[in-house]
Parts: C-alpha cells; sequence; structure tokens
C-alpha cells in the first residue's frame, strides 16, 4: 500500500507575515495523522523560517521548495541550488511545475536537469508533467506526458524514480476552478505508472502519483478514491489552513 502525499504550493501568494500566520495556524491545528505526509512548498525566502518554525514546534509537516536549480553551483544569478535547499531541511522539490514550463520556457532537458541534481543533493523531486487544453483536445496527452517522463528517465535513470515521486497537473486546471474529473485523473495517472512499470514494476508499484489541479475540500475525495492517486498537489486551496487540512483529512488512502 503507497503512503498518500498531500503538498502545499504556496506559489507566490503569500508575504512574510501571512506565510508565517499561515504556517503557525496548520502547526496549531494539530489534527489526527493519517495515512499520508504532509507538505507546504513557500517561496524560496520563506523557507529558512518556515523550516524553523516547523523545527521548534517538533511538527510531523514537511518543508519542500517549489523549484530547484539546472544548475548544480556557480555563476547563476537569482537561482538556488538542490544543496541550499537541503541546508534548510527541504525534503522535496517541485521540478518542471505547469507554471515554469509555461511562463519560464523550461525544456524537458532542463527539467530533468532539476531532477537530477535534486535527487544527486538528497531531495525528492516531485516530477510535474502537464497539458494544455489544446494538446487535451488534439488528443496528445499521452504523447505529451510520455515525452516529458522519458526525457527524464533517460538522463536520471530510471532507479533514481525510487526516490521521487510523479504529479500530473494539467494546465487547463490549475487555478482554474476548473478540476479533471477522478476518471480524467485516473486515465493519465494509469498511464504514467504504465509507462513506468514498462522500465521497472517494482518502482512503478511503489511510486507516489499525484494530481494537482484546482483541487478543493469538495471535490478531493473523488480523486483521492481513484486507484492510481496516491495524493494531491494544491496550490489556491493550501493558502486557508482550514480547506488545506480539510483536504488533508479526507484523505482516506
Ligand atoms: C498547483 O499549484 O500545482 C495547483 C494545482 O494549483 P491550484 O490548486 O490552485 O489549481
Amino acid at each position: 500500500m503507497r503512503r498518500g502525499l498531500v503538498i502545499g504550493n504556496w506559489k507566490m501568494s503569500v508575504n512574510r507575515q501571512s506565510a508565517t500566520k499561515l504556517i503557525d495556524s496548520i502547526i496549531a491545528a494539530d489534527i489526527p495523522a493519517r495515512d499520508a505526509d504532509l507538505v507546504v512548498c513557500p517561496p524560496y525566502l520563506y523557507i529558512p523560517e518556515v523550516s524553523a518554525h516547523l523545527q521548534a514546534a517538533g511538527s510531523s509537516l514537511i518543508c519542500g521548495a517549489q523549484n530547484v536549480a539546472a544548475h548544480e553551483t556557480g555563476a547563476y544569478t537569482g537561482e538556488i541550488s538542490a544543496i541550499m535547499l537541503k541546508e534548510f531541511n527541504c525534503k522535496y522539490a517541485i521540478v518542471g511545475h505547469s507554471e515554469c514550463r509555461a511562463f519560464s520556457d523550461y525544456t524537458n532537458v532542463s527539467v530533468a536537469k532539476r531532477f537530477c541534481l535534486a535527487v544527486a543533493a538528497g531531495i525528492i523531486p516531485i516530477l510535474s508533467t502537464t497539458e494544455t487544453l489544446e494538446e487535451r483536445e488534439q488528443g496528445r496527452t499521452f504523447d505529451v506526458v510520455a515525452e516529458q517522463l522519458n526525457v527524464v528517465i533517460e538522463m536520471a535513470g530510471i532507479e533514481s524514480f525510487r526516490n521521487a515521486v510523479i504529479s500530473y497537473e494539467p494546465l487547463w486546471a490549475i487555478g482554474t476552478g476548473k478540476t479533471a474529473t477522478g476518471e480524467q485523473a485516473q486515465e493519465v495517472l494509469h498511464f504514467i505508472r504504465q509507462l513506468i512499470a514498462g522500465k521497472d514494476q517494482e518502482i512503478a508499484d511503489n511510486i507516489q502519483i499525484l494530481y494537482g489541479g484546482s483541487v478543493k475540500p469538495d471535490n478531493v475525495k473523488t480523486l483521492v478514491e481513484m486507484p492510481d492517486i496516491d495524493g494531491v498537489l494544491i496550490g489556491g486551496a493550501s493558502l486557508v489552513a482550514d480547506s488545506f487540512l480539510k483536504i488533508y483529512s479526507s484523505f482516506q488512502k
């Protein structure tokens, strides 16, 4: 049985004060643990503070990052490396989030480099796969997602997926209020698991695969009851402690 994973991506939607308030409210709620881990991904700048609050409270909540550089070290102005993130107790880092792919012209190769560097630094990459509405309407979903995965598998090797998570977040469902139905999400997540199984069955059986895209307390149940959905990646609804924790609490895997 795969353990569940619920990830809050705060994006650039908090400031120092609201980030601190949010993490303190989540810690203070002290909700009963489910068979799932709970992760928050603050903006880089607030990771040290959030991480320190979690440590001081002895919380089981985990800190992650929204991104990681495609270079190990050196003259890369404005970038944050996997090694730096590790210094602040980041256990996870999202790589290739749909918004980065869409708005910051990431390529599958630059996403693969980020993935490799995260793994090398001991950080679990959350490899984000995605598609646009146009690609879905053209019936290209599986081809697009397969290409995103295959480039990473080729560069990193399938073994590195023992310490990785994969997510599927269709761009058309992110922040739009349009969620994929449980069946739509399941179809793609099943395809992802089968693609991994084609390389290594054991890794495919164990890897956590998440869905992301307008997940809310009132739609999470139909998603997580799908056999291949091991967890969710949440943007908007993770900015309010109550809705974030309601999603976690309804997690029954
Ligand atoms: C996301 O940040 O990946 C996301 C899914 O955002 P939202 O839940 O707001 O759609």
